[in-house]
Order: structure tokens, then C-alpha cells, then sequence
């Protein structure tokens, strides 16, 4: 058995209004070259302007991770010559990048582990190419879109650390909205290096690269193909070649590309037409107070102060939006158990069904507590209460008027229940007869027998007691 070792490094592309050095439209969703400008397609004599929007989010970014931040950014040159990048290298961050030395909080089967990260720097992108059989297509839409890239250390242990790790970071993106962060558009795509080590060694296996993959469910493919490549290479005693390796994802395996480029060969320098970007301790100031609560700190809020489990946490705070709702619904008075409860039972399948968002739906936080109170009260039973909410999702009514103009309400009395037992019991005797038989879950019919006759009035509970003395008693 050896030791796994991964070190990821992240590319997103951050949401801004212009590219990162140009005034192109950052939108690549367009008709193909048609956001391009002259600093993209790097014609002679045209200087690039740094995008302080990107410089923004980048640095809200590195906060959100903990990271420490220089008191200026400086960017270098990276040079490679490839027809995505006509200019001959791409601007990105080598010795002052946006954020060194973070961590970011991440929980795997219950556990708690801090992912190091070594940097956040903000760099471009590349355009993009289509390869078809002898030719191949380009499109500068996307040349020069400023590009968030965040590297780990080596401190990952698993593709389910890696995943958790992915999944931590796009949710950042998505609750700061510097990103749309989404995979199948190619907007967050990740390197992956992956080691073997002997349990107790003292230093690190040779890494493999492979590059650019762009769904997670790839990532783990990719990190646990390598893991049974790697092993099998190391047990027959063979020696692991530092290399790039590209996973195919219809062969379900990696290939190798080309031995590793070291850092030596891009020839980095300062990028001499951007001058340093001072960052001021007001402006960080200023950033720090737009990052809203995290999941992560929401997760822990919700077991610690509201009780609820890790299950149910995660999932409310999935969604920024639903995070908010819930907390709205607190802020109305509700129970924290209860309110999780319908939000993730009902609410939730009617988003996911629709496929639309939490900010969509018509009923407000307001009127859910309302809905709640009134079974709590016991105006309606919980059975009500949930067909109210499913037609006030749908219908775009309130639940209140819904109640009121059904004239739904619940038979909660003793003798009124006794009663209609009775009744049922009379009409069912072959059933009391089964029931003594021993089939004992008949009693889910006859307590469905009551709600039938009051359209669903009954309280549950106590017709179910009820029921169950009667017959016994007989
Ligand atoms: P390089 O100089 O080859 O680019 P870096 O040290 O800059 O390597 O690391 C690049 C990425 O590879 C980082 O995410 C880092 O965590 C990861 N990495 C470095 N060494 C290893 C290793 N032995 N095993 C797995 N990942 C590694
Ligand atoms: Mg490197």
C-alpha cells in the first residue's frame, strides 16, 4: 500500500464586463471572434490595461481563502509560443500573485481538514480551438478572459479530499458571485498531479500532471486510474516518469503528452506594460466586508447553534439562496428543525422539478412560517399543511387564502375521531377479523378509511390510537 498524494491547481474564470487586459466583452457565449480586441490578438504596439473589476474579485477570492496579500500585485510574463496565444505568452502572476499561504476548510466523512493553498494568482486565458479530423477552428472570444488560478500544496489524500476540495472552492465562487464557476462550460478546469509514496518516506513521489480536466467526476476517473497505473508500475519495481499525461474520457485511462516543462523554460520576466497594482489596507478593508458567510462557517452555525445534522446543513447551504431563505425564515420566527424540514422535503423537489431558482418561487420565507404556525396550531394536520404548500408553490397562492378558501381544517376532537372509527370499523368487519388474524398493517387501511371520508381532516395521530383501541378493545 502507498501513500496517495495530490496537488490540484484550480482555473476559473472570473465574471467581469471586459477581458482582463482589453476592453472585449468577456462573453464567450457570442457568435465566435466576435469579442476580440487588439491587445487579444497581441498586434505590435498595443499595451494592455489591467481590469480593476478582476483585480477585485481575484483579491476577494484570496481573502474568502485565508490567504496572505501583498501590498502590490505585480504580473509576469510567461512565454510560450501556441496559436490560442497569438501574443507569444501569457500575462499571469509569478512572485507577487494575489494570495500565498491560505487554507480552505473542507469535511470529508465527518472529518474536518484544512487544504493548504500555496497561491492565487490572476492570469488570462487562452482562446479556444476545435479540432476537426485535418483542421482545426479558433475562437478569440475567449482570449484574454481573466482567469482566477488557485495551486494546492501536496496535502490531498484521496479523490474524495480532491472532490470535496473542487466542490469547496465553487461554492466560494458562486456564494462571492466572482464566478459562474461552471464545469461543462469549461469556466473552472483543473490540473491535477497525483503521487505515490511509501507509507513512512520522508519525501514526496514523483507527481504526474494531467492537465485540464474539466468535470469533477473526471477528476476522481483521473486520480484513481493513476493511482492503479502508479501502483502497478511501482510493485513490479519500476521508476514513476515525471510527465503530462492527458485522461481520455472515452478510454477511461491516461496517455502520456510530453515529459514536464519546468517553470525554467517560459523564461518568465516582469511584464513591463502593467505597472505594480497597489493594494491598499482600505480597499481590502472594503472587499472583506462584501464576502458574505461561507458555507463552510454556515455548516457549523447550523449544528452548533440550530441543532440541525451535517446532512441537513450541507444541503441548505448547498445553494447561497436557500441558505438565505432558511436564515429569512429564522429571522420570521421559526423553528430551525421544522423550517429545515419543509425546505428540504417539499420546497427543494419543487425547485429541482423546475428547475428554476430559490429567488423564483413565490412563497416568502414569511408565508412558510405562517403555513407552519397554522399546523403547529393545529388548524390543519402536517398532512394538509403539505398539500397547502405544493399548491402554493405551484399555483402562485397564498397558503393562508388556500386554507381559508378550502375551508380545510383539522378534526382534532377526541369524540369526532371516536366517532368516525367506529363508523369504519362497522363497514370493515372483515377487516377487525384480519387484523386479529395477525395482520397487523391493516390498520393503515382503516386509518386511511378516515381520511378518506374527511378528505384528509382527520389528525393522523390520534386517529391511528384511536383506531388501534377500538379494535382491540372489540
Ligand atoms: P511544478 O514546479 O512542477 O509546477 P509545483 O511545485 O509548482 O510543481 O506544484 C504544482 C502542483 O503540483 C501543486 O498543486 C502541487 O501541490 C502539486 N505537487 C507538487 N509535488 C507533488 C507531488 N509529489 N505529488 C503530488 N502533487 C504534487
Ligand atoms: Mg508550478
Amino acid at each position: 500500500m502507498y501513500k496517495v498524494v495530490i496537488g490540484l491547481e484550480v482555473h476559473c474564470e472570473l465574471k467581469s464586463n471586459s477581458k482582463n487586459f482589453s476592453g472585449a466583452a468577456n462573453q464567450y457565449s457570442s457568435d465566435p471572434n466576435t469579442h476580440v480586441a487588439t491587445v487579444d490578438l497581441g498586434l505590435p504596439g498595443i499595451l494592455p490595461v489591467i481590469n480593476e473589476e478582476a483585480v477585485r474579485k481575484s483579491l476577494m477570492i484570496a481573502l474568502a481563502m485565508n490567504c496572505e496579500i501583498p501590498s502590490y500585485l505585480i504580473f509576469d510574463r510567461k512565454n510560450y509560443f501556441y496559436p490560442d496565444l497569438p501574443k507569444g505568452y501569457q500575462i499571469t502572476q509569478m512572485h507577487h500573485p494575489v494570495g500565498t499561504n491560505g487554507y480552505v476548510m473542507i469535511n470529508v466523512d465527518g472529518e474536518d481538514k484544512k487544504v493548504l493553498i500555496h497561491d492565487t494568482h490572476l492570469e488570462e486565458d487562452t482562446a479556444s480551438l476545435d479540432h476537426f479530423g485535418n483542421f482545426s477552428l479558433i475562437d478569440y472570444n475567449r482570449c484574454g478572459v481573466p482567469l482566477l488560478e488557485t495551486v494546492t500544496e501536496p496535502c490531498l489524500h484521496s479523490a474524495k479530499e480532491a472532490i470535496a476540495f473542487l466542490e469547496a472552492l465553487r461554492s466560494i465562487f458562486l456564494y462571492t458571485d466572482t464566478s459562474d464557476a461552471r464545469s461543462d462550460m469549461g469556466q473552472m478546469r483543473c490540473d491535477v498531479n497525483v503521487s505515490l509514496m511509501e507509507e513512512n518516506a520522508k519525501e514526496l513521489g514523483t507527481k504526474v500532471e494531467m492537465k485540464n480536466i474539466n468535470s469533477f467526476n473526471n477528476v476522481k476517473l483521473a486520480i484513481e486510474y493513476e493511482i492503479k497505473r502508479q501502483t502497478e508500475i511501482l510493485e513490479q519495481g519500476g521508476k514513476i516518469l515525471q510527465e503530462t499525461r492527458r485522461f481520455d474520457t472515452e478510454d477511461m485511462c491516461t496517455y502520456s503528452m510530453r515529459s514536464k516543462v519546468d517553470a525554467i523554460d517560459y523564461k518568465y520576466f516582469i511584464e513591463p506594460n502593467i505597472p505594480p497594482v497597489k493594494i491598499t489596507s482600505k480597499w481590502l478593508e472594503q472587499i472583506k466586508k462584501e464576502i458574505p458567510k461561507l458555507q463552510y462557517e454556515r455548516i457549523q452555525e447550523y449544528m452548533t447553534e440550530y441543532g440541525l445534522s451535517r446532512y441537513d446543513a450541507t444541503i441548505l447551504v448547498k445553494e447561497k439562496s436557500t441558505a438565505e431563505y432558511f436564515e429569512k425564515a429564522l429571522q420570521e420566527g421559526g423553528d430551525p428543525k421544522l423550517v429545515a424540514n419543509w425546505i428540504t422535503s417539499i420546497i427543494l423537489g419543487h425547485i429541482n422539478k423546475y428547475e428554476i431558482s430559490m429567488e423564483e418561487i413565490f412563497v416568502t420565507p414569511k408565508m412558510l412560517i405562517d403555513l407552519i404556525q397554522m399546523v403547529s396550531d393545529g388548524k390543519i394536520s402536517s398532512k394538509q399543511g403539505k398539500e397547502v404548500l405544493y399548491q402554493a408553490l405551484q399555483e402562485e397562492k397564498e397558503p393562508i387564502k388556500i386554507v381559508e378558501e378550502s375551508g380545510m381544517k383539522q378534526i382534532g376532537d377526541d369524540n369526532e375521531i371516536l366517532k368516525l372509527c367506529n363508523e369504519v370499523l362497522e363497514e370493515q368487519p372483515q377487516a377487525i377479523e384480519q387484523y386479529k388474524k395477525g395482520r397487523t398493517n391493516i390498520l393503515d387501511f382503516l386509518v386511511g378509511q378516515v381520511m378518506k371520508k374527511t378528505k384528509g381532516q382527520a389528525n393522523p395521530a390520534t386517529t391511528r390510537t384511536t383506531m388501534k383501541e377500538e379494535i382491540e378493545r372489540r
